[in-house]
């Protein structure tokens, strides 16, 4: 097909479940391209000399190379062309955030409608793994150097997949049941299915990497245990999940939930299934979820999801400020959550039970700009108003998992106790530990932790081979 007529193809769409069915249940909302829609999405990119998309992947994927081998219909070389630096292309082929990043660099873009990258690695990543053709590399002789990986997120996952490929033994400690970090316990069943992240660390099982779950690091072992066991570096990656609450009258009525809790219930213990599994969570009829970030999309799209009538998003800014992604905000609009934006709480309302029955909220409106250089929101004198809740869903952030750095002597942090860490190599103030992701950077994206993974590993393997 010649340049003109590429250039017609418009952008080809995603089929989704329709959103009134898709609200009621925990399926996957996109349904993804099929070899036929790839191949003519695949068309669209116009395999420009100096691919402007690239510079805008955090992993530099060869985004031409791995499309243009789709247009040949080679899918699964096509997946494999994006593993040489991004060992999850499934994972993030559903969360990154394109739109600001590959796509919104892409030259087609300018004129229309960008090339829809996203789709397109998970399209050749499904059907690896669908058509089982997803091959363990070779692993080289053993190094006999010993790597402990606290946190088994994005982050983990990534030093632990690149160092088991150099030789080395690896083990990773995670303090919940389940491998995976935000992946499993936070981002939904409905956005990123746990048999995604499954087979991924499945995958780093059957290279060799050892998962220790439920094993608490800094309770169970201290990190100097782990040296004292014979580990030669420690990669630190332990996230940021630590809930953080307004501070506002009412918090401790019973029906309010923060969003770590909330959703770890909900996704990782599957207490949508219950009875089937005995976690119980409060099924709210009116639930409120505060904030306007991915967190409280997916809170706000969960609650629906476990049967309320009625889930109102409540963000102090307004639309253009909130920083969720625009195809969540999109998605959580079609499943019928209401926005109250400009809109602040004040205190939760409880009854005599103890039970939270209402919250009261302020009117606001933007002033000035803040530090983050967002329009800072002012209250309106006078317009307090109240909405009727049996659940709340506090969504407005997290902060550091404190416990490695506080049974951890001489690991540097930063005054919100996130651990300071070079940026090219992860090296903590503590010879032989390393650290990357959200507990370097407070709460980012998977695929920033994930090249902050991959530098560590690099930089870990030099450590432990000069030693
Ligand atoms: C609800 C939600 C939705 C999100 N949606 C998106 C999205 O759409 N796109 C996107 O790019 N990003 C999204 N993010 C952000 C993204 O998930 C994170 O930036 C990313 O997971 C960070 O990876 P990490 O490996 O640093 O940490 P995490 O994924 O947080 O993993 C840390 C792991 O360390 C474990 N751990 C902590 N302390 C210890 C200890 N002492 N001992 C042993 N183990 C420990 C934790 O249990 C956890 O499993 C979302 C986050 C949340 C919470
Ligand atoms: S910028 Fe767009 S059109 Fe150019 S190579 Fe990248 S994806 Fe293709």
């Amino acid at each position: 097909m010649d340049m003109k007529d590429r250039l017609k193809i418009p952008r080809q769409p995603m089929p989704e479940q329709e959103a009134r069915v898709r609200a009621r249940n925990f399926d996957e909302v996109p349904l993804g391209y099929t070899p036929e829609t790839s191949k003519i999405e695949a068309l669209r990119c116009i395999q420009c000399k100096k691919p402007t998309c690239v510079e805008g992947c955090p992993v530099e994927i060869d985004i031409p190379g791995f499309i243009q081998l789709i247009v040949e219909g080679k899918f699964i070389e096509s997946a494999r062309k994006i593993k040489e630096t991004n060992a999850l292309p499934a994972v993030c082929g559903r969360v990154c955030p394109q739109e600001v990043q590959c796509e919104a660099k892409c030259v087609r873009g300018k004129k229309g409608e960008p090339v829809a990258i996203g789709r397109l690695e998970r399209f050749v990543a499904d059907y690896e793994r669908a058509t089982g053709e997803v091959a363990i590399p070779e692993i080289p002789k053993k190094t006999g150097k010993r790597i402990a990986i606290v946190g088994s997120g994005p982050a983990g996952l990534t030093v632990a997949g690149d160092l088991i490929k150099l030789g080395h033994e690896v083990t990773i400690f995670e303090a919940l049941h389940a491998p995976g970090g935000v992946l499993v316990y936070g981002i939904p069943e409905f956005r990123l299915p746990k048999a995604i992240v499954a087979a991924e660390v499945d995958y780093l099982k059957k290279m060799g990497v050892k998962i220790e779950t439920s094993h608490v690091v800094g309770k169970l072992s201290t990190v100097d245990e782990l040296f004292a066991e014979g580990y030669d570096a420690v990669f630190l990656g332990t996230g940021a999940g630590l809930p953080i609450f307004m501070n506002i009258p009412g918090e401790n009525l019973n029906g309010v939930y923060s969003a770590n809790e909330y959703l770890t219930r909900s996704n990782l213990m599957k207490a949508y299934k219950f009875p089937e599994y005995d976690t119980p969570i409060v099924r709210g009829r009116n639930v409120a979820v505060i904030g306007g970030g991915n967190v409280a999309m997916d809170s706000a799209r969960t609650a629906m999801r476990l049967g309320a009538d009625k889930v109102y998003l409540i963000y102090r800014r307004s639309r253009v400020e909130m920083p969720a992604r625009i195809e969540e905000i999109h998605h959580a609009e079609e499943e019928g959550i209401e926005f109250h934006l400009l809109t602040n709480p004040v205190r939760y309302i409880g009854n005599d039970k103890g039970w939270v029955i209402g919250v009261e909220c302020l009117k606001m409106e933007l002033g000035e700009p803040d530090e983050s250089g967002r329009r800072r929101p002012v209250p309106v004198k006078g317009s307090e108003f109240v909405i009727d809740i049996d659940t709340a869903v506090v969504a407005i952030g997290a902060g550091s998992n404190p416990l490695v750095q506080s049974t951890t002597p001489g690991l540097n942090t930063n005054k919100r106790n996130y651990i300071i860490a070079d940026e090219e190599t992860g090296q903590t103030s503590r010879e032989g530990v390393f650290a990357g992701g959200d507990i370097v950077t407070g709460s980012a994206t998977v695929i920033l932790a994930m090249g902050a993974g991959r530098k560590a590993a690099r930089a870990i393997h030099k450590y432990v081979m000069s030693k």
